[in-house]
């Protein structure tokens, strides 16, 4: 058979398009060193400018990346890229998104050139069957990605790749969407879910914006509640967060940078524990707990 006959009947496309098409057939674990189960993490990303500064959440984020066995790659949720239907950015070398305005010069030259992987891509769409994802070429790395990421692999040498949040699905669809992707921790995939559980930046305290174990009333009673379901290890409630009452409510107006949370809950398996890190709130509406399940 000739090879353009081959990759038709595969539905592979075009000719032109063959050669990467061919070599996106080969798994991305084909190749691996072998590796450690990896942990799984959900990191309280708060200001891009914590890409830049220096202080104790990015410390935090340094000290847990030396608590991990070295990953083959990176799969991040992050809560700035929200989609409709389901998308995994799946080019060879994702661009660094500045995804944001106001901020310093400095801020917009950084650059985290880590490489993407083709074929995690591939093998996390094939893995959400029958969700249909999309294969996107056009997204990159945005800062709920690269502003945390640098930190824990600042020389860029990890491939990773993203998956978007689908904005029309409630929690409960993303925490059963994420068990699906649990085979990829056993071939030394860092999940990663980059959010803020408390964000609320219409209420944030600008005046007051670097202090930390700072939060209004509501927000320390929001800290608590979801303290104390991370910690009890039934998440039942935190799928239906809506529920938990105003002081929830104000520290959710959105869902975006709630729902990392959800995957990197959904991931946790039998007999594992949740610790939490960089557990702060911070300019009265925010908080930086982190959270890492091993
Ligand atoms: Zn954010």
């Amino acid at each position: 058979m000739k090879r353009n006959t081959f990759i038709k009947l595969l539905g592979l496309g075009a000719l032109g398009a063959g050669m990467s098409s061919l070599s996106s057939l080969k798994r991305f674990s084909d190749n691996l060193p072998n590796a450690d189960r990896m942990p799984v993490l959900f990191l309280g990303h708060g200001s891009p400018m914590n890409a830049i500064e220096e202080n104790q959440f990015v410390k935090g984020f340094r000290d847990v990346a030396k608590t991990l066995p070295r990953p083959n790659a990176i799969l991040c949720v992050s809560a700035h890229w929200f989609t409709r239907g389901t998308k995994v950015t799946a080019m060879e070398m994702p661009r660094t998104i500045h995804d944001f305005g106001g901020f310093p010069q400095e801020l917009f030259n950084v650059q985290y050139p880590a490489p993407g992987s083709p074929d995690l891509a591939d093998e996390t769409k094939a893995l959400l069957d029958p969700v249909l994802v999309e294969l996107d070429e056009k997204w990159g790395l945005d800062h709920g990605a690269w502003s945390v990421i640098k930190h824990l692999y600042p020389d860029a040498d990890v491939p990773v790749i993203q998956l978007s949040i689908d904005y029309t699905k409630p929690a409960s669809w993303h925490f059963e969407l994420a068990k699906q992707l649990n085979s990829l921790r056993d071939k030394g995939v860092l999940i990663i879910g980059s959010g803020n559980i408390i964000h609320n930046l219409r209420m944030v305290d600008f005046a007051n914006f670097n202090k930390v174990d700072y939060g209004y009333d509501w927000a320390v009673e929001a800290h608590t509640t979801f303290n104390k379901h991370l910690l009890d290890g039934n998440y039942q409630p935190l799928l239906k967060y809506k529920d938990l009452g105003k002081a929830i409510q104000l520290a959710v107006p959105t869902p975006d940078h709630y729902l990392p949370l959800i995957y990197s809950l959904g991931l946790q398996q039998k007999g594992e524990e949740l610790s939490l890190f960089n557990d702060k709130l911070l300019a009265g509406s925010l908080s930086m707990t982190s959270v890492k399940i091993s």
